[in-house]
């Protein structure tokens, strides 16, 4: 019997369910794998939000259904966040929306606002849960590329005028996955420009915002003139915080796509267990210490990171924001051949740039979640393997 649904028979596979089947064989060997590959943080939350968390377990009250648009703490925390970082006015009860994690938000966003056959905007190289956000709904992806002559920004002038006549929505992803690229606000209005142009919703998806190495804070797009028209931001505690397991996260910006949002998930979903909720609001309303010492590391682990692609070969820029590194493949090698010879001569995995879309060709990501020792011993057996120029 066949009891899978078509949409569900057609999802490519989630690639990092292949790498950890390969990855368990590798081990089975006795190889020493080192995972640079799947970008889940290694460190552990703030103390300051583990004692909240056990605190508020010990009361009993906190075991009933959250309200469902989640607890007014954890929203007028994210409200408060907005305005002293951005300078962003946000009403906590309907401009503000608590998610399971932003990966739920985004899925669900779509199934709220985008019919089938609708067109769907989609960096190429990006994050994959868009694409298959964009699947779930039957929409109608039109990937945009991005690439590095250009700093990975996105080209609105060459995407075609009756393109954007059928687009319902457009993703945007700064600081980028996989890309590490960072952006301007200049690039946020010309979005919200074109969106306000075309009557489709812009969507910007800020995981990484404050995961940098400069001292510039990267903008949000909320802060573009007149956003909160056609524009949403999420955010998400998985990488600031180190909280990716405990699956919090937000939308904020125009309440009618909120409302949407929030109608959807009250019929699939009762928001957050609420400790989670207090413990992510704690996080939010710290000051930025957590996060600089965050960075310290990430900084030192990068550095190591390109450095050592120096030597094998890899020149690149070092990133600025995220903790990933986007570098293309060594010459004469396709993004498959060089990550298997990665896997299988060094037992060393990095996800293949085409993971993220046709534009990754030529290119693998680094993610910086281990410690530094990890890395250099990465980078020597990447020296002593055999490179075929
Ligand atoms: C990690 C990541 C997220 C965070 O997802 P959560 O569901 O909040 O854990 C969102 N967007 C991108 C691009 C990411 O890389």
């Amino acid at each position: 019997m066949e009891f899978t649904a078509d949409v569900i028979k057609t999802l490519p596979p989630y690639l990092f369910s292949i790498f950890e089947k390969r990855k368990e064989e590798l081990k089975k060997k006795g190889v020493d794998v080192i995972d640079f590959g799947i970008g889940s943080p290694d460190l552990p939350p703030p103390a300051f939000v583990i004692d909240r968390l056990k605190r508020e377990l010990d009361n009993p009250a906190n075991y009933a259904y959250s309200p469902y648009i989640g607890i007014k703490e954890f929203r007028q925390a994210v409200a408060d966040f907005y305005k002293r970082e951005y300078g962003v006015d946000l009403d906590p009860d309907t401009e503000v929306l608590t998610l399971i994690g932003s990966k739920e938000g985004i899925v669900h966003l779509l199934q709220a606002v985008v019919n089938p056959g609708e067109t769907v905007l989609v960096p190429d190289p990006g994050f994959q849960a868009y694409w298959k956000a964009v699947h779930l709904v039957k929409g109608e992806g039109y990937n945009y590329p991005l690439n590095e002559k250009n700093g990975y920004q996105p080209e609105f002038e060459n995407i075609p005028e009756d393109v954007y006549k059928r687009t319902k929505f457009m993703f945007l992803n700064y600081p980028s996955n996989p890309t590490a690229a960072t952006t301007t606000l200049d690039v946020f209005e010309e979005a919200v420009r074109l969106a306000k142009k075309y009557r489709f919703i812009v969507s910007n998806d800020s995981a990484y915002s404050f995961i940098t190495f400069t001292d510039e804070v990267q903008p949000s797009i909320l802060q573009a003139e007149g956003a909160k028209e056609v524009a949403v931001e999420f955010g998400s505690l998985s990488k600031i915080y180190n909280m990716a397991g405990m699956r919090i996260g937000y939308i904020v910006g125009n309440k009618d796509i909120i409302k949407a949002l929030a109608t959807l998930k009250s019929n699939v979903d009762t928001c957050q267990f609420i400790p989670i909720q207090q413990a992510a609001a704690t996080a939010l309303n710290s000051d930025r210490q957590f996060v600089a010492e965050l960075n310290r590391i990430y900084k030192e682990r990068r550095d190591a990171m390109v450095e050592g692609l120096k030597a094998i070969g890899i020149d690149i820029r070092p990133p600025e924001a995220t903790f990933y590194i986007w570098a293309p493949v060594k010459a004469g090698y396709t993004t498959e051949q060089f990550t298997a010879k990665l896997m299988e001569e060094a037992g060393i995995i990095v996800t293949p740039g085409t993971a993220f879309g046709p534009a990754g060709e030529g290119y693998f990501r680094i993610s910086l979640t281990k410690p530094v020792e990890k890395i250099r011993e990465a980078i020597e057996r990447l020296k002593r393997l055999d490179w075929q120029d």
